[in-house]
Order: structure tokens, then C-alpha cells, then sequence
């Protein structure tokens, strides 16, 4: 979608399947079923999303995918379907890996950073040759050394050991990536998770990450026990979603199977909802 000078394009790389109860928290199973319907193995399908941003001389990627690294042991725990890719939906928009200056990962978990790196024969190598790679230091930190037992399996260490320390840019707190391209931390999925405010003439963008990973997450209780820490997510979104509400942010959710984007609306006090952004869906393949 076009605004002004900035086209903004939402990218999918394809689906995952994670278990119903840890995307949802202390939701009760009657309550989200209803909402995304498990399978036999109680896991819910879900897209990953990223963010294409073309502004000026800059080809801006939000978050990379899963990636095409995975074992065959891997694809099937976590039913990975890929009838398109990152890369596939890249090309179609004649964006080649070499065009892409800047990689902001809202954090580095394997669903966010897996086209980070590809193979190269035994090698790995990055996949965008020319990017900066975004983080927040602690994040990038955490990957290396200090990932708890709980999130352990997240992270794919192929994703970013071959990046040396110069390639990353490695910030802490906000930060202004340049005029228009924010980072804005959103603790909670993770104590470094950041999400990314895109903001083109009178409209902001917001890819908040795993903050708010479906419309399903929207309302407040909706946590996923995933998320290190819970009680801090549950801050976060009364700190942002508000501020979503009042500037009318068009939300970009990374994991919704259905729901592209859309704006937070308060439906009554307290009690938020979604009115999808049609428009912003445009030209986003579907695979129900
Ligand atoms: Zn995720």
C-alpha cells in the first residue's frame, strides 16, 4: 500500500503450527478454540508475517520469516507449510536479497529471524548481502549467551552465528532507524522485544511483533504463555494499545492466519476490538 513516497507492503513466508494452549495463556480452551480451531496435535495455525518498507534510497524488511533451514524433524513438530516464502514474495515485488539495506528483527526467535542466514554449500551466509541487521542489544545478547530453559527452543543459532558483531546494529531503547522508521521497545514476548513504527504522511504503520500476535491478542488477558514476561506484555499493551486507539495505527499482525492488519478501536471502556484494514491485505496470497 502506497502512502505518499513510502509503499508499504505486507509479506507472508508462509505458516507454522504452535500448541493452541501456549499461544493463548490462561485462556480457557472453550474460548480460543472458538477462535482458531486446533488440530489433532492441539496446535493452532499461523502465518508469519513480515514488513516490506520502500522509502527514498532505503528497502526496509521487518522481521525475516522462518526461513528454509529447518530439519525434517522441525517441520513436522511445528507443521511448518510454506506455499510461499519471504524470498518468492520479494522477488514478485522485483526486490532482490542484495537490494534489502536494513533488517529490523522484532526479536530473534526462530519465527522471526530464519531468513537472517541460507546455506551456502556447508557454509551459512546472510541472506541479504548488503543489509544492517536491527536489535536490541539485549536481544542479540540473550541469543548468544543468556536464553533461558523456557525459551531455549526458539532459537535457531543458525539464524545469526555467521553475522560478525559489525554487520548488526545493536541499539537500546527506542531509536529513529531513520525519518519515518522507529523503533519502539515492547517488552513482555521477551525483556528486548521491539516492534517498529512506520510513519508515512498523516498514517503510522505499527509491526509490534509478537506484543499482539493475532487479533485474537487484542483484548488484554489475552497473553500467550510463550511470552517470558507475561505481567510485563500485559503493561506494555496498556502503555501502547491506547496510544494505538488515539493515533490510529494500522496493526500489522504477524502471526493472524486471517487478519492482515488492521486499527485498535475501544469498543467500550476498556474493551478493545479490530476493524480490519481491507486495503492493506491487497496482493497478500491467501491459503485457507
Ligand atoms: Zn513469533
Amino acid at each position: 500500500m502506497r502512502f505518499g513516497d513510502v509503499e508499504i507492503t505486507p509479506l507472508l513466508d508462509g505458516y507454522f503450527r504452535l500448541d493452541g494452549g501456549g499461544m493463548f495463556g490462561v485462556v480457557p480452551r472453550v474460548l480460543w478454540e472458538k477462535k482458531l480451531p486446533p488440530d489433532e496435535r492441539n496446535r493452532v495455525r499461523l502465518a508469519v508475517r513480515c514488513l516490506l518498507v520502500r522509502t527514498g534510497n532505503r528497502t526496509v524488511l521487518v522481521d525475516s520469516g522462518q526461513g528454509n533451514k529447518q530439519s525434517e524433524k522441525f517441520i513436522d513438530r511445528f507443521a511448518v507449510e510454506q506455499p510461499t516464502t519471504l524470498m518468492e514474495e520479494l522477488g514478485k515485488r522485483n526486490v532482490r536479497p542484495e537490494d534489502v539495506t536494513d533488517v529490523i528483527n522484532c526479536h530473534l526467535h526462530f519465527d522471526h529471524a530464519g531468513w537472517n542466514t541460507v546455506r551456502d554449500g556447508n557454509r551459512l551466509v546472510p541472506a541479504f548481502p548488503n543489509a544492517r541487521y536491527w536489535s536490541q542489544r539485549g536481544e542479540w545478547e540473550r541469543s548468544q549467551h543468556y536464553a533461558t530453559e523456557k525459551d531455549q527452543a526458539s532459537f535457531s543459532p543458525e539464524d545469526y552465528l555467521p553475522l560478525e558483531e559489525p554487520r548488526w546494529e545493536l541499539v537500546a531503547g527506542e531509536h529513529r532507524v531513520m525519518p519515518g522508521i522507529e523503533i519502539l521497545p515492547v517488552p513482555g514476548h521477551s525483556l528486548y522485544t521491539q516492534g517498529v513504527l512506520v510513519r508515512a504522511g498523516d498514517q503510522t504503520v505499527a509491526f509490534l511483533g509478537d506484543l499482539i500476535p493475532s487479533t485474537h491478542h487484542v483484548p488484554y488477558a489475552w497473553i500467550a504463555s510463550f511470552d517470558l514476561h507475561p505481567v510485563e506484555t500485559l503493561a506494555t499493551k496498556r502503555r501502547i494499545l491506547p496510544r494505538a486507539v488515539k493515533e490510529k495505527w494500522i496493526v500489522v499482525f504477524d502471526h493472524d492466519p486471517d487478519v492482515v492488519a488492521g486499527r485498535i478501536v475501544e469498543q467500550s471502556p476498556g474493551v478493545l476490538g479490530v476493524v480490519p484494514v481491507e486495503e492493506f491485505a491487497e496482493g497478500v496470497p491467501r491459503h485457507p
